[in-house]
Parts: structure tokens; C-alpha cells; sequence
């Protein structure tokens, strides 16, 4: 698989070089995402080491020394196995997760070592990928304040210039819930030597644009995994019968399979959205980057939950054998579970969408887009002027909340923002395709996921069918109002 992953397709190297698939320059995210988001369909664990090498090389490009990006950059962004140099971040310790502020790991200048080097002392708790060959570590500076102003961003290579092993050790591996085919460790630093990156005192600013990258790609991640989940769910509910129909007749389980793919097309949706703003922000796109830092903790928080909920419910459409270890369920179930909580638990992605509306801007820029998919989609009348109020309602909620820091509403903004995102994206989706299913499930976020619903109301969906009908159906996009 690492073959496949880091070689063939060179999934780690193709946003930093030319060459990858024979294309002639650096490929777009929105390449490296859809491609990933197939991967991971086969094989959730890898993608960590793989978005880990991608985001390393990103940050070391963006903030490391000339020398130090001359010294390593042919080697992450290798497709050779033999000639790989894989990343890691350790930066969770015990006393430090979201607090990254409390970080304990001690930085000591080494100008003996040569200009720019550190011995970093203390333990990292959580260390994914914990033997590759180069990882960002965030420590707190000898003699520098305490808080998030005195921990700054390090290069820990495991092997020294001289060929030496550097010190560190892997004290014991973690018995996971899920990703069991990749390794999480603990690591005692041991007076390691380690290169600063960047500036002194701005570690945790740096180290986010490696974790925002990451966030994106869990994001990503979530979606492949619903995609596999509703994959076999359909497949079952095609192939299965009882009570002498096929499953995928039956009114009941076509609402469940409904919900589940709901879920799945709306990560997908988020993940080129985000995708394509990350792109125009790395051209220099003005308000771009601003977009970028809201979807992508949109993404990550409320994707990454609803897989939860997407791999539990396939599981459960397999009937019994669901719950078995020959099937793929449980083990996509047991992935599935990871995403919400690495990276930036959900509280945590959630708070730092109101820290992106109020420091970076990034709700009107969010608007303007919003509006500019509007005005693109021929939505039915009724439709569109229902998202127009909740774009209102939204907007205003957002907004006091991100001034008066009221916390407890964090969750209530991100879901709202995800959601209206997502609708609105696939309704111009379904125009630029002509394809109507895409506004079917448009109308089901709005529906069911946006709208407050009277709970005995028997309103329907009429058009199911269209979701899982073979038949590729195109045009007749403005007929569709369930509203
Ligand atoms: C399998 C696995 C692999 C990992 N790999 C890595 C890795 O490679 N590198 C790395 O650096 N880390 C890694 N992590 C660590 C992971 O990122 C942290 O576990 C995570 O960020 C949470 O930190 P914590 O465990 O200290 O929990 P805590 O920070 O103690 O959080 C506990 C609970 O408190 C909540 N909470 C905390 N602060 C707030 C707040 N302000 N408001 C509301 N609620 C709050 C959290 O949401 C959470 O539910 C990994 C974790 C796992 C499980």
C-alpha cells in the first residue's frame, strides 16, 4: 500500500513538485484529495504517515532555513520507497493536548551542534508515525515566557548529518482502538537535536498551518470513509432480500441509506470546496485564505462526527454479519472514530471557527461566497428564499457569537455553517453537472439537517429514488422543490 500510496501515485509529493503522474508542474489539492479520498476507501491508517509527509514538507517549506529545505526536500518528496524520508508531528504530551500552551518538552540552545540547533528534553505522548524519519516538535524555549508565546517549532531528525542516531526513544506503542495498521508511540527526547524552524516564540502559529493541513486532510479522510460505508451499503441493499424483497425497496431502509448518503456526498462536498479555496490561497487570491481557515474546521468537525454515525449504520444494514471481523464494518467503524478526536478535538475545531470569524474575517468572505454559488444555481423560488433567511439568521448567530466568545454556541455555529455550506455547494454542484441528484440531497440538508422540523410531521422526501438509480439522469434540475 505504501508503494501504491507514496509511489505510484507519489500522493505525499505532488503538491510540492512537478513530474507526479507525468504532470508538469506542482498537481492541485483538489487532485491530491480526490485521489486520497479513494485511497482511504481501501486503507484509513496510511493516509496518517501520508498527510504527515505532505504537511511536513508544507510547513518546512513555508518556515524552515534554505539548508534544511535543500537538505530534505528530495527526500520527502520522493517516489523511490528506499529513497523516502516520511514526517511526523509530536506535539500532544500528557499534560499538553488542545492546551498546547502547558507544553513541558524543553529546548536548549546547542551552538556547539551548529547554528541553529536545540536539544530538546521530554516526553511526547502521542507520536503517530513515531519511526519516521523527520518530525515537527513543539517545545518550549529555555529562558523564553511561559505560555503558548515561549513554545516554539522544531526539526527532529532521527538520524544526525553525521550518520548518528539521534536521541530519542520509542518507549512503548499505543494499543489503538482503530488504525491498527499504523503505529502511534510515546517518545522520550533525550537531549535530541533538533533545527528551530522559523521564529523564536512562534511555534504554535507555524505548527498550525501543518495542523490545518491535516485537519483538511482528516476531513477528507471522514468522507472517503462514509463513501466506503455507503459503498457496501448499497451493494447489500441491493443484493439482500427478505421478505421476498430487495432491501433497497423497502420504503423504511431506503430513508436510512437516504440519511447515510446524505452525510457521505456532503463531506465530499466540503472536501472540494476546501479544497479548491486552499488552491486559490496558495496563489495569493484575495479573502481566500480567510475561507480557507473557516471551511476547514467546518469540515473537520462535523465530517468527522458524522462518520460515526455513517460506518455505525452500515454495519448495522449488513444485519448480523455486520458485526463480524470478516466484513469491513468494524474495522471502518473503529477508524471512523479517530477522526473526531486527533488533530483538534470536536470542541476544540469547533471554538476555533469562531477564532477564525472573528480574527481572520472569515464570515463575510464566507457570504460573498455563499452568494456567488447562489447566484450560479437556478434554485426553485420557495428554495431560495428559505436559504436566503437562513443565511441571515446564520450569518447574525455566527457573528455574536464569535464577538461575545459565547462558547457554548461554538457547536450550534459550525454544524449550522457546515450544513448551509454544503446545501448551497450542492445545488451549484447539480447546475454545473446537470445532474438533479445532487440537488435532491441539497434539499435533504435543508430539509432534515438545517430546518427545524415539527416532529410529527409526515412531510417526505419524494424523489429517493433518484439517489441510487442507476440511470445516470440529467437536466430537469428546477423542477425539484420539497420545501
Ligand atoms: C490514535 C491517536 C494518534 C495521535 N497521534 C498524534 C500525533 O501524531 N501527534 C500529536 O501531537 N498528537 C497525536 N494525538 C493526540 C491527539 O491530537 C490528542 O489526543 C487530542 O488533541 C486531544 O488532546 P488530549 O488527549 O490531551 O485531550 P484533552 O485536551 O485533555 O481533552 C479532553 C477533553 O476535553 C475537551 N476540552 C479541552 N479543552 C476544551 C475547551 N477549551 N472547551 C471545551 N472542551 C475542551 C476536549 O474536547 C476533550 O473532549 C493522537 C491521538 C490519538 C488518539
Amino acid at each position: 500500500m505504501e508503494q501504491i500510496a507514496f509511489g505510484d501515485y507519489g500522493l505525499a509529493a505532488m503538491s510540492h513538485r512537478a513530474g507526479v503522474l507525468g504532470w508538469p508542474e506542482p498537481l492541485p489539492p483538489a487532485v491530491k484529495y480526490s485521489l486520497s479520498y479513494l485511497l482511504v476507501q481501501a486503507e484509513f491508517g496510511l493516509c496518517c504517515p501520508l498527510s504527515m509527509t505532505d504537511s511536513l514538507t508544507r510547513t518546512l517549506r513555508k518556515y524552515g532555513a534554505p539548508e534544511l529545505v535543500e537538505r530534505y526536500i528530495a527526500g520527502l518528496t520522493s517516489q523511490d520507497l528506499n529513497a523516502l524520508t516520511q514526517g511526523a508531528m509530536f506535539m500532544t504530551e500528557q499534560g499538553a493536548g488542545s492546551d498546547v500552551a502547558a507544553t513541558e518538552t524543553c529546548a536548549t540552545a546547542a551552538p556547539d551542534c551548529g547554528p541553529g540547533v536545540y536539544r530538546l528534553k521530554g516526553d511526547k505522548w502521542f507520536c503517530s508515525n513515531p519511526d519516521a524519519a523527520l518530525a515537527m516538535v513543539l517545545a518550549h524555549v529555555d529562558g523564553e515566557p511561559d505560555g503558548m508565546r515561549g513554545v516554539s517549532l522544531f526539526l527532529l531528525p532521527r538520524v544526525l548529518p553525521n550518520g548518528e542516531a539521534n536521541s530519542y526513544r520509542i518507549v512503548r506503542l499505543k494499543d489503538k482502538l482503530g488504525t491498527r495498521s499504523m503505529a502511534s508511540g510515546e517518545i522520550t527526547l533525550e537531549g535530541a537535536q533538533a533545527w528551530l524552524v522559523g521564529e523564536l516564540g512562534r511555534g504554535f502559529v507555524q505548527m498550525a498551518d501543518m495542523v490545518n493541513n491535516s485537519r483538511l486532510s482528516n476531513g477528507m479522510r471522514a468522507a472517503g470513509l462514509m463513501r466506503r460505508s455507503v459503498a457496501e451499503a448499497l451493494f447489500i441493499s441491493r443484493h439482500r432480500q427478505a421478505f421476498g424483497k430487495r432491501l433497497i425497496d423497502m420504503p423504511l431502509m431506503q430513508v436510512q441509506l437516504a440519511k447515510m448518503l446524505v452525510k457521505a456526498e456532503q463531506a465530499r462536498t466540503l472536501m472540494f470546496q476546501t479544497a479548491q479555496a486552499l488552491s486559490r490561497a496558495d496563489q495569493g487570491e484575495a479573502g481566500a485564505y480567510a475561507l480557507t481557515r473557516l471551511l476547514t474546521p467546518l469540515i473537520k468537525y462535523r465530517a468527522t462526527r458524522d462518520a460515526r454515525s455513517v460506518a455505525g449504520d452500515a454495519l448495522e444494514v449488513r444485519g448480523g454479519c455486520g458485526y463480524i471481523e470478516e466484513w469491513s464494518d468494524a474495522r471502518v467503524l473503529r477508524d471512523a472514530h479517530l477522526g473526531s478526536v486527533w488533530e483538534g478535538t470536536s470542541n476544540i475545531v469547533a471554538l476555533d471557527v469562531l477564532r477564525a470569524i472573528q480574527r481572520e474575517g472569515s464570515l463575510s468572505v464566507w457570504q460573498d461566497h455563499m452568494r456567488q454559488l447562489l447566484i450560479a444555481t437556478p434554485w426553485h423560488a420557495r428554495v431560495r428564499a428559505a436559504i436566503d433567511a437562513l443565511m441571515e439568521r446564520l450569518g447574525g448567530l455566527a457573528q455574536t457569537t464569535a464577538d461575545h466568545k459565547d462558547e457554548a454556541q461554538a457547536r450550534r455555529v459550525a454544524a449550522g455553517l457546515y450544513h448551509l455550506t454544503s446545501a448551497i455547494a450542492m445545488g451549484w454542484e447539480s447546475h454545473q453537472t446537470q445532474n438533479p441528484r445532487r440537488m435532491v440531497l441539497a434539499q435533504c440538508v435543508l430539509l432534515h439537517r438545517l430546518m427545524p422540523r415539527d416532529p410529527l410531521s409526515t412531510n417526505k422526501v419524494s424523489d429517493l429514488d433518484l439517489l441510487w438509480s442507476t440511470d445516470s439522469p440529467t437536466g430537469a434540475i428546477d423542477h425539484i422543490c420539497l420545501l
